[in-house]
């Protein structure tokens, strides 16, 4: 604990914390001495954890990464980051994130872009660990923790996985309890592992995964040994490449990787059929009308009253109290997807755009359904291109467009990892993403495994 704790102090310029808690960490750490000695360790004794800034934790501010959170302590702990203390692992710290998980390069936060430890061959340009679980991806990969919970709604494991060269599993939906986790959309939200390796996100995710009544939508069902299912062997399985992700103009380097990657699951033993999913063009404005849609009602709770910032105009009544307090405590980003969320809504647009939005919804699961038919896994590249500069991307639709292949498996509640699988010519790293049908971790876990 005390190493991983001077390497957080050392890192701070990566701004990847936005609170440390030193003490947690040695104080499990002492737990697990403990522990080792009368044979009652659990699983993850001492083992020290970033924690995203969306999971609330007991007696430790929990901001999501926004204003209107700041001095937020939350009496409670989410059932995730208890089941990985119960299991015996220390908190770091909390980590920066984009606010309330809306982005793809940690640029959103109220507390500050996070940086990549990464840069490109002969550049010193700082570049994005990608989001919005920015925080973990550089606090992993920069080797301060040994791993970090991320949360995922379109890609916000995956995407910034593959930006810093390590492994995120988004599971089904349902795997990890919600209860406790900061809302962003709530049927597309799910908890899941960052780590430096396939085998530390199959321990961290059966942790982390299991019914939880307090969570209507969790699972219950057993959760698989997830580490015993890496054996690297995939004779008999047959890897799903879907035509509609080989998009026109694709940066020839990440089709070379795809390409390899579909190498190195064949000397496995899998076999490589040609899938289709029709929907995949839709899947993307669908979902930027779906997680609109359900942020702006998730995010209407906070008004002022009940948690965090407030802020009173003088001689203003009760509602100039919410306006002042939300125009203040809100970034730019943030306020945008409320409005979007609010339009498609509302009683002029609904049919329009909401329904029409959880219709096509309906559609990509069934081609995914279908393709499972002919296959037992999909592989695909995690991300359009590799990481990119800090203000690059300063339109939103163009940030948008770097959740293409992510947000499909989102939409249908589908896991999907994403593993380090090579570099880019200016020697930044490339993941691959696996997505697996409603369950099939452990088979996902599996081909990860065999590729990294
Ligand atoms: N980049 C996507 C968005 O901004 C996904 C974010 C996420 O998965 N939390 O909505």
């Amino acid at each position: 604990a005390d190493a991983h704790i001077a390497a957080v102090e050392a890192a701070r310029p990566l701004n990847a914390f936005i609170v440390e808690t030193p003490d947690h960490a040695r104080a499990a750490a002492e737990r697990a001495d403990a522990a080792l000695a009368d044979g009652s360790a659990g699983p993850l004794a001492g083992i020290p954890l970033g924690i995203k800034d969306l999971f609330c934790t007991a007696g430790v501010q929990t901001t999501a990464a926004s204003k209107i959170l700041e001095g937020f302590v939350p009496t409670y702990e989410s059932t995730v980051t208890a089941k990985l203390f119960a299991d015996g692992a220390g908190m770091l710290g909390k980590l920066n994130m984009d606010q309330f998980a809306m982005g793809s390069s940690n640029e959103t936060s109220a507390f500050g872009n996070v940086v990549s430890p990464w840069r490109s061959a002969g550049s010193n340009r700082p570049l994005v660990p990608g989001g919005s679980s920015g925080g973990s991806a550089s606090a992993v990969a920069a080797r301060l923790c040994a791993g970090a919970t991320g949360t995922d709604t379109g890609g916000s494991i995956r995407q910034p996985a593959a930006f810093v060269g390590i492994a995120g599993i988004k599971p089904t939906y349902g795997r990890c309890s919600r209860w406790g986790v900061v809302a962003f959309a709530s049927s597309l939200d799910q908890a899941g592992p960052m780590a430096r390796d396939v085998r530390d996100c199959a321990i961290l995710l059966k942790s982390m995964s299991g019914y939880d009544p307090k969570d209507s939508t969790s699972l219950d069902l057993p959760v698989p040994d997830f580490e015993a299912a890496l054996t690297g062997d995939l004779k008999g399985l047959r890897i799903g490449v879907p035509r509609e992700y080989r998009l026109d103009g694709m940066d020839p380097n990440i089709a070379a990787l795809w390409d390899q990657g579909l190498a190195w699951l064949r000397d496995a033993g899998a076999t490589v059929v040609d899938v289709s999913l029709p929907h995949t063009k839709y899947a993307l404005p669908a979902y930027y009308i779906v997680a609109p849609a359900e942020a702006s009602s998730n995010l209407a709770r906070y008004d002022g009253v009940r948690y965090g910032l407030r802020v009173t105009p003088e001689g203003g009544n009760l509602a100039d109290m919410y306006e002042a307090t939300r125009a203040a405590g809100f970034g730019p980003e943030v306020k945008r997807r409320i409005m979007i969320g609010t339009y498609v809504l509302s009683a002029g647009f609904y049919d329009a755009y909401y329904i029409q939005a959880q219709k096509v919804r309906t559609l990509i699961a069934r081609d995914f359904a279908n393709a499972f038919e002919a296959c037992d896994l999909l592989l695909t590249p995690t991300a359009p291109s590799a990481a990119f500069a800090a203000g690059d991307k300063s339109d939103p639709l163009e940030m948008y467009l770097n959740d293409v292949f992510t947000v499909p498996a989102s939409m249908a509640g589908l896991p999907a990892m994403s593993v380090p699988a090579g570099l880019s010519p200016s020697g930044l790293p490339l993941g691959l993403q696996i997505i697996g049908p409603a369950l099939g971790e452990a088979a996902v876990l599996n081909a990860g495994y065999a590729i990294e």
